[in-house]
């Protein structure tokens, strides 16, 4: 099964999707950030500030410690779709990194900044 190198047209959906889910990500990023910058270890003031409860204080690190790690999981993605766009203007995208073969469409509909073809994908490094 061969796959077809990508249209202009193609291209230009893939390069809009990608812009689209890059701007969306970067909302998330900021609006992430925005939140562990107010809830994160920041001097405590008030000298008669006491943590309400341990309970309380142990919900909110927990929290903090997902919001953290989902702003690594959307930082990366930031990277993956910038490193895509680099592709669509190197015109390398939608193709393998691996195996240099063609990423089929069905793949790159789902996931737009894929590197790798499904078979490289499901290999172990
Ligand atoms: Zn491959």
């Amino acid at each position: 099964m061969s796959t077809q190198p990508l249209t202009l047209q193609e291209l230009r959906e893939y390069r809009l999707q990608l812009q689209t889910t890059a701007d969306r990500v970067a909302a998330k990023v900021a609006e992430l950030e925005a939140e562990a910058l107010g809830t994160t270890d920041g001097p405590v003031r008030d000298p008669d500030h006491q943590p309400a409860h341990d309970a309380d204080l142990a919900t909110r690190t927990s929290e903090d410690r997902t919001a953290v790690a989902i702003l690594g999981t959307e930082r990366a993605m930031l990277g993956e779709i910038a490193a895509a766009l680099a592709r669509t203007e190197a015109g390398t995208f939608g193709r393998c990194e691996r195996c240099g073969r063609g990423i089929t469409r069905a793949r790159l509909d789902a996931v737009p900044y894929a590197r790798l073809c499904i078979r490289c994908a499901n290999e172990p490094e």
